[in-house]
């Protein structure tokens, strides 16, 4: 067996772990009797690499296809990834994905969110997130800003039809900001409002993305939120189930037996060696995987980072997406508190900070009806530069800064300590390095594609690599699933999903049939030829 020097370099990573990203139970996996290593050379027909959503849809979709023979090969000692949550105050909160985002058409056998569907299915606990429920404060307290929640739609419904100008016509892309500015909406010439209105748009932007206007495709950032949206219903529901939103992944138990030796938890990849014969897989536990193919589930975060080593080197365009995609980082602050100072009716409550974009600005009260009232939890999110700023701060540091903002929201009265207070630091975190990804201004389909694109017998899928639903659960979803229906294709023969047949450079199978490669694009051309500069 070859072993890496390298294998030995992850275990100082594991000290990173963000205190509060625990690693969690899944209620029915016994992990007292799971090995913990895997010291033998093993070979499969399928390697999957990380047991988050994509993982597990891509295994069920092999094993759907009656390919059993696969090892998933999981970082963690449970499954699920980024859907993770942990115990707080005596209560269970979401620390990555929280919400169920678009529901259903209603149109009978219309489209439906696959998430939602699992939802159901699993009778998860979730609530109606309620946007219209929201109070406006600044730094003298409340002050009622509201308007410019209705000034802020209407603008957007302007750049919506810009951006689908743009789509319809195959122009270039701009930036968010742009789009913005064109419809009317510029919070820089705002006077005296332009605080409140950079919590407006911090509220209806980065909240969702998890970037400035600035750093995000205004065409991808609106064509994201349609597909979810418009597509099923503009509805967010926001899951606070006791036991996990993670519950929906206890899919992967519907073809997995509990202690599935097919499943290596515990195990870190390091190498990856792939050709046009097969993939060869190395863990840091010395462990070591031969397989007819393999599909990376890991974020791009994690790509980003350098921590997996791929032989031979990733070809430069596949370098040049991973660098070109961007990683955000989304951060929720939880608070308990023994009594509720804020108005208990109402779900949210946006801050305008006087001096600081993005700084402590939309909080969430899930003591509201419908979520957890007896609670006394309070949440407040921060993204990217104030996720990074507060994660190289103490606790304590962070603390005091949030109690402050509280102070200035509710003037009249005392804020008193929290009961409990945590926050998750997910740019450190060793398996995720990030929260989800976003696509920046300037990126296009093709670089896009790029990123999806397999290399030999290496396939790629995860929230990253989808164009249409990038970011969230439903991205990683269809992108696990669609590579599991194209290898087993090419194992069997039998290509499910035609979609896929002629798209790429073709691979026929000993079955003769093509479920294809990805398209790739060794270049990427820009506008304007040299004559014109
Ligand atoms: C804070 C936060 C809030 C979010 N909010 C929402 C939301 O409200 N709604 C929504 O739909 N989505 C939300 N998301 C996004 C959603 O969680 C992700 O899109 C989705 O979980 C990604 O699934 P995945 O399978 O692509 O990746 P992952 O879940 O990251 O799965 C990849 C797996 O690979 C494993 N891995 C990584 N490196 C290695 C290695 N070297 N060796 C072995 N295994 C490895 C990881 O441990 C992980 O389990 C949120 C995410 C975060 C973090």
């Amino acid at each position: 067996m070859r072993v890496f020097s390298l294998s030995c370099l992850s275990v100082s990573f594991l000290p990173l772990l963000a205190s509060a990203v625990k690693r969690r139970e899944v209620p029915k996996y016994d992990n007292t009797t799971y090995p913990k290593s895997h010291s033998t050379y093993t070979k499969t027909t399928v390697a999957v690499l990380g047991a988050g959503l994509a993982g597990i849809t891509t295994a069920q979709a092999l094993s759907n296809q009656s390919i059993d023979d696969f090892i998933i090969v999981e970082y963690n000692d449970v499954i699920g990834g980024r859907v993770v949550h942990t115990t707080f105050g005596g209560y269970t909160v979401e620390l990555g994905a929280n919400w169920v985002q678009g529901l259903d058409s209603g149109v009978p056998g219309g489209p439906v969110n696959p998430i939602w569907i699992l939802a159901q299915k699993y009778n998860l606990s979730n609530t109606y997130s309620d946007y219209d429920s929201i109070l406006t404060f600044d730094q003298t307290g409340y002050n009622d800003y509201s308007d410019l929640l209705d000034t802020f739609e209407n603008a957007y419904s302007i750049m919506e039809e810009d951006a689908g100008y743009i789509l319809t016509n195959n122009l270039q892309d701009r930036s968010m900001r742009a789009g913005f500015r064109l419809s009317g909406w510029e919070p820089c010439s705002m006077g005296d409002l332009q605080m409140a209105a950079e919590a407006t748009e911090w509220w209806k932007f980065d909240w969702e993305y998890a970037w400035t206007p600035e750093e995000s495709s205004e065409l991808y950032a609106t064509t994201n939120y349609n597909t979810s949206f418009y597509q099923w219903s503009d509805e967010n529901n926001y899951v606070w189930d006791q036991r996990g939103f993670n519950t929906v992944v206890g899919e992967a138990y519907t073809f997995l037996s509990l202690n599935d030796t097919r499943l290596w938890l515990n195990t870190v990849v390091t190498n990856i060696l792939y050709s046009d014969k097969g993939v060869t897989v190395y863990n840091e536990d010395g462990s070591c995987i031969d397989a007819k193919y393999a599909v990376c589930t890991f974020s791009v975060g994690v790509l980003q980072h350098d921590v997996v080593t791929f032989e031979p080197d990733l070809p430069v365009w596949k370098q040049q997406a991973i660098a070109g995609f961007q990683m955000g980082t989304y951060t929720k602050i939880f608070l308990q508190f023994s009594e509720i100072f804020w108005d208990p009716n109402t779900q949210f409550f946006l801050y305008a900070s006087p001096t600081t974009r993005g700084y402590y600005p939309v909080w969430q009260s899930i003591t509201a009806p419908g979520f957890l009232p007896d609670s006394g939890i309070f949440f407040v999110t921060v993204v990217k530069q104030q996720s990074y700023r507060i994660e190289k701060m103490s606790d304590e540091e962070v603390l005091a800064e949030v109690l402050a903002v509280l102070q200035q929201m509710y003037p009249n009265i005392m804020i008193p300590q929290p009961t409990a207070f945590m926050f998750p630091r997910w740019t450190q975190v060793p398996w995720a390095y990030g929260s989800y990804s976003n696509w920046p201004p300037g990126m296009s389909l093709e670089m896009h594609q790029n990123l999806r694109a397999n290399l030999e017998r290496l396939y790629f899928a995860g929230e990253a690599t989808s164009a249409p639903y990038f970011g969230v659960l439903q991205a990683a979803y269809y992108e696990g699933r669609e590579v599991g229906e194209r290898i087993a294709g090419m194992l069997t023969g039998d290509c499910l999903n035609t979609n896929w047949k002629d798209t790429g450079t073709g691979n026929t199978t000993a079955g003769g049939v093509t479920c294809s490669n990805d398209k790739h694009y060794v270049e990427l051309h820009g506008t304007a030829p040299i004559e014109q500069y």
